[in-house]
């Protein structure tokens, strides 16, 4: 079919950019005495776009993670978030929201309906009606913020699952505005898609985006696959690297753009020499043993539980071993006020307690535990002292932390077990080892393969991953997401 229309360029030299994502880089926190900070908030998302806005400048709409109390404490917000960009061309603008809101949409909607269901864990899933009211109510919120702050010819980019519905309400008032969404976390397939009851309305929304990326080629296919199955008349076209949907008159691009990093500032910050003071230091604290890392968020998607079984598994199989590795598990405090959460974090403990009361033996424990968010030179650190990277989720729409330990490795050396369910997995199968999350024998053999690995073949790997991530790295993955977006028009020739 021949799709005519407007063309947009994107040239963010003279469109402006604005980012909306449901909280901002910064969380703001207010201490004992009723003081404001802004602190920087941690995760992959902030990760892949604060650097994106920094160089380009625009704004960036998003919740501060506070609830709205009153004009005049609104008002103090506004003024910290304008002190803490001052000086820049970035702008963050808040969305407010009450408790109630925050409750129903946030905790709610997004993370007791779509977290689960798009990572495949329906059972987990609470489909409550009032949610999805609340998910309709504050997507027009961040719409009305996001449509007041921008102008016709601005590039709007929506990001992530929490605001699948922005999209709609904004092309209803700008039908000839650019704009596109980005997903982070994975698309399910049919088959899982279809228990949500809003199914048909969420991909009608999605199909209001003029370009609309996922992270990896299965994300594309199953997110096709429901537009197919659940809006039949929509067509669907195949071009060589993406697929362009029809649908109402409006054309979407739809395509896999896998987010990564920032690969030489990783790899430089590994190499300096403070890093490295501080690498050399973790490992004369532990006693020169070797260290395999974990580094996640508290969720129940990383399979923390499941690789700590499988750790004891290995400790239990292969008794050689017990003295001559640690697990040094770091679990990012998040989403604590989500009950599922709490649980999952005592089962943590609870398991890491078991372990270490097992296996442990004078000058070496099994398991370190960290239960807090640590500051980038610390990681980069513990990047640089682990031989090993043990990253396992159930399911995990990139996973950020498996390019950057490859970025710290710049000695090329180091081995690292993935989850084949992790969206790095494709990028990273040549180098890694890959594993299935839920076979604890695999990862124990797996763990035992890695700690006997030679180092030309730990050299081998890494090269090749490394080569890889230093690629495809966060300023590729930022000019073919806008290279795509570039002179793509949705309004199709009806
Ligand atoms: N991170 C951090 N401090 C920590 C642990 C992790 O800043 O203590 C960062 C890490 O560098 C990475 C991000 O958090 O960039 C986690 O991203 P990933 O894609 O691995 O997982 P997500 O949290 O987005 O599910």
């Amino acid at each position: 079919m021949m799709v005519q229309g407007k063309r947009h360029t994107l040239s963010t030299t003279r469109h402006r950019l604005l980012v909306v994502s449901n909280r901002l880089p910064v969380s703001i926190k207010k201490d004992e005495s009723g003081n404001m900070t802004a602190v920087p908030s941690s995760g992959g998302l902030v990760s892949a776009l604060n650097p994106i806005l920094s160089e380009y400048g625009g704004t960036w709409v998003g919740n501060t993670g506070f609830a709205s109390n009153g004009e005049s404490h609104d008002a103090e917000v506004r003024r910290l978030l304008t002190a803490t960009t001052r000086g820049t061309s970035v702008r963050y603008l808040p969305v407010f929201l009450s408790t109630e809101e925050q409750t129903n949409f946030y905790e709610g909607f997004s993370n007791e309906i779509l977290w689960p269901l798009f990572h495949d864990l329906q059972s987990r899933c609470n489909f409550a009606p009032r949610y999805w009211e609340f998910y309709q109510r504050v997507n027009q919120r961040f719409a009305a913020v996001s449509l007041k702050a921008s102008q016709p010819g601005d590039v709007i980019w929506i990001q992530d699952y929490q605001l699948m519905d922005v999209g709609r309400l904004i092309r209803h008032k700008r039908p000839e505005g650019t704009l596109a969404f980005f997903m982070h976390i994975p698309f399910p397939a049919p088959d899982i898609f279809e228990k949500l009851p809003w199914r048909r309305q969420i991909l009608e929304s999605l199909l209001e985006h003029d370009l609309l990326g996922v992270q990896t080629p299965r994300d594309e296919r199953n997110l096709v696959a429901c537009i197919r199955t659940f809006l039949p008349s929509a067509e669907v076209e195949r071009e060589h690297d993406y697929r362009r949907i029809l649908y109402r008159s409006r054309q979407t691009r739809i395509q896999a753009f896998p987010i990564s990093i920032d690969f030489q500032q990783f790899a430089h910050g590994a190499a300096s020499p403070e890093v490295g003071r501080r690498a050399f230091e973790i490992r004369r604290q532990l006693n020169g043993i070797p260290i395999a890392i974990g580094i996640d968020r508290l969720d129940y998607t990383k399979g923390i539980p499941e690789r700590l079984r499988a750790f004891a598994r290995f400790l239990r199989d292969f008794p050689t071993t017990r003295g001559r590795i640690s697990l040094y598990q770091v679990v990012v405090p998040s989403r604590e006020n989500i009950t599922g959460y709490r649980r999952l974090m005592h089962e943590i403990e609870q398991l890491v307690a078991h372990i270490n009361g097992e296996y442990s033996q004078p000058g070496w424990v099994p398991i370190h535990y960290v239960h807090r968010s640590l500051p980038r030179k610390e990681l980069l650190a513990l990047y640089r002292a682990a031989s090993l990277a043990l990253i396992t989720p159930l399911k995990d729409g990139m996973n950020l932390v498996s390019k950057e330990y490859c970025a710290a490795r710049t000695e090329n050396d180091g081995v690292l077990i993935l989850s084949e369910f992790a969206g790095a997995a494709p990028e990273l199968h040549r180098g890694a080892l890959l594993v299935n999350p839920y076979d604890e024998l695999g990862i124990a053999e797996s763990l035992n393969r890695a700690l006997a690995m030679e180092p030309q073949e730990q050299r081998r790997r890494m090269m090749r991953m490394r080569a890889w991530v230093r690629r495809h790295d966060i300023h590729n993955w930022r000019d073919s997401f806008f290279a795509a977006l570039d002179g793509y028009s949705g309004a199709a020739a009806s």
